[in-house]
């Protein structure tokens, strides 16, 4: 439209962002001519036309809606549908070739859309390999399976169960590289605890293996960096667990809508000792524009409970009946029910069906980013300290007009008080910091007018907190972090810059937060 301005200068000048985005439109092109050819070449008969999707071709704007929050600004050169582990090293052999950058893809649920880059994107969703120890007690598992294949896999197949997140169409391999947190994480430890061993492709394209004894930087690094920083996972070893303490449990449900009682109910919440009780459970407190009053929701489960009676005998020993609310209670009688409830969904008759059908790779898939901003904390008013009512007072005043504040549609925010899973394991024995140390995980979800405007309340509210946050939780990647390094990893910071430095030196992994 600009271009029919009549001006004379406007008219060349329109010329030339015509030519020119030809000209870097071909460029884009004949790159990703070349890497696909430079893929044949490498593979000869392993190359098969499905396996490299570049503009022009069917396929790509497809994958281009494989993303739950799309960067418009990442044009991918090409992206790579690997099916086997040979198919990782020739894409970053060729990427290397032809000066590409390289990004990792699994799920497509990274919340900044770090799966997808203006370079050549590496999508492992086809490695969906399974494969249970003869003792039940390991799994192999492809990179490329979603948390609700493996769920579903490893309740048909081995009887087990393992501390997944919410979303069935997440991706396990993000999910485990950035922690992989959970109500569960409260007992069996993050996703990440679980992992015996990392298989990965490094940056010069030759496969590497990680754990405790081997590489056990990398291993480290492994367990809450965050993906695309150090290889492309393509398979690692689980820990999997009995499913006995969940099978038997009691889903609970409460919530009421006063604003005036958030204080008490947020200073009760922090000092709850719910895991001493076999309760998982987290708190969400609803702010909206379209009500004048704040809304509080309890969701979890008595594990490891036989009936309402006793769940209602946990409660009733930790103060839960003294808020305005009477919780719904529902016994059930296998994990998979569990599983399916802290999902936040209810739980049907065909909960397996649930995890299959709802862990189908790249489900919820989106061509167009939200307006939604969202970041994680770890949360400690001050050690050995417990915070005074007035804390919650101003906590919850502050954040009530905020997220009132013209132009806001909405916030959530997600409160999960941190078990001995979590908090049993040093803040350095892995990349994960702050929810080593914290008492509770806190979420804000802010939906504003416009991305700019839930941006800048989500980061206001997250800036609040600051005093009394360890760090922020990178499985909810926070794109207004100032400082990426310390912000995440806290103490942490220096050792895993110096492994992403040594893994990956020139940069081939595109990273949208990188940390040198
Ligand atoms: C609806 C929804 C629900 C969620 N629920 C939870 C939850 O309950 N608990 C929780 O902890 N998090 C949760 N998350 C956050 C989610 O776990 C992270 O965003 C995670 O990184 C997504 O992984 P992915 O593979 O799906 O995403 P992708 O976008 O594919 O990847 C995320 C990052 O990992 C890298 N990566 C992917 N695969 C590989 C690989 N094979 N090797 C190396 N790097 C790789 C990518 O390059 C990218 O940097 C949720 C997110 C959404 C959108």
């Amino acid at each position: 439209m600009p271009c029919r301005m009549t001006s004379n200068i406007l008219t060349r000048s329109c010329t030339l962002i015509v030519l020119l985005g030809f000209w870097s439109g071909s460029l884009g092109q004949n790159q990703s001519t070349l890497f696909r050819e430079c893929m044949r070449s490498q593979l000869g008969q392993l190359f098969q036309e499905s396996l490299v999707s570049i503009p022009g071709d069917i396929g790509y704007a497809t994958r281009l809606g494989w993303s739950f929050q799309p960067d418009p600004n990442d044009h991918p050169v090409a992206f790579v549908d690997c099916t086997d582990v040979i198919h990782i090293q020739k894409a970053i052999i060729c990427a290397k070739q032809e000066s590409i950058g390289v990004c990792p893809r699994c799920g497509g649920h990274s919340r900044i859309g770090s799966g997808m880059c203006s370079g050549i994107v590496v999508d492992v969703w086809q490695l969906k390999q399974f494969l249970p120890s003869s003792d039940n007690t390991t799994v192999i598992i492809g990179a490329g399976l979603t948390l609700g294949e493996l769920v579903y896999r490893l309740s048909t197949k081995m009887n087990r169960i393992f501390p997944v997140g919410h979303s069935p169409s997440v991706g396990t391999s993000g999910f485990l590289l950035a922690g992989g947190f959970s109500e569960l994480a409260n007992d069996l430890g993050l996703g990440c605890d679980n992992v015996l061993e990392f298989r990965l492709v490094n940056a010069s394209g030759t496969k590497i293996t990680a754990n405790r004894n081997t590489r056990p930087d990398v291993y480290w690094a492994s367990c809450g960096g965050g993906g695309g920083r150090l290889g492309v996972v393509y398979q690692m070893t689980l820990k999997v667990h009995p499913t006995s303490r969940y099978d038997k449990h009691v889903g609970f449900i409460a919530s009421f809508s006063n604003s005036s009682w958030m204080p008490a109910y947020l200073e009760w919440l922090y000092n709850w000792q719910e895991h001493n009780l076999s309760i998982l459970s987290r708190s969400t407190i609803d702010i909206s524009r379209s009500s004048t009053e704040a809304r509080v929701t309890l969701r979890g489960a008595c594990v490891d409970s036989l009936s309402s009676q006793n769940c209602r005998g946990r409660f009733q020993a930790s103060g839960v009946y003294q808020f305005p609310w009477t919780p719904s209670l529902t016994p059930n009688t296998k994990s998979i029910q569990y599983l399916q409830w802290i999902s936040g969904t209810s739980v049907t008759s065909d909960p397996l069906g649930y995890f299959n059908t709802g862990g189908v790779s790249h489900g919820r898939g989106m061509t167009m980013r939200s307006s939604d901003a969202v970041t994680a904390v770890s949360f400690k008013y001050s050690i050995g300290q417990t915070p005074p009512r007035q804390f919650f007072v101003d906590f919850f005043t502050f954040v009530d007009q905020t997220c009132r504040a013209p132009g806001m549609v909405r916030c959530s925010i997600l409160f999960q008080n941190l078990g001995r899973g979590i908090t049993n394991i040093g803040p350095r024995a892995s990349a994960v910091y702050g929810l080593r140390l914290a008492k509770q995980w806190i979420s804000f979800r802010v939906q504003g007018a416009n991305l700019a405007m839930s941006e800048h309340v989500k980061d206001v509210l997250r800036n609040y907190l600051a005093p009394h946050s360890l760090s922020a939780f990178i499985n909810y990647e926070d794109r207004g972090l100032r400082n990426i390094s310390v912000g995440y990893y806290g103490l942490d910071a220096s050792r895993m810059i110096k492994v992403n430095k040594r893994m990956d030196p020139t940069h081939t992994f595109l990273s949208k937060q990188p940390l040198f």
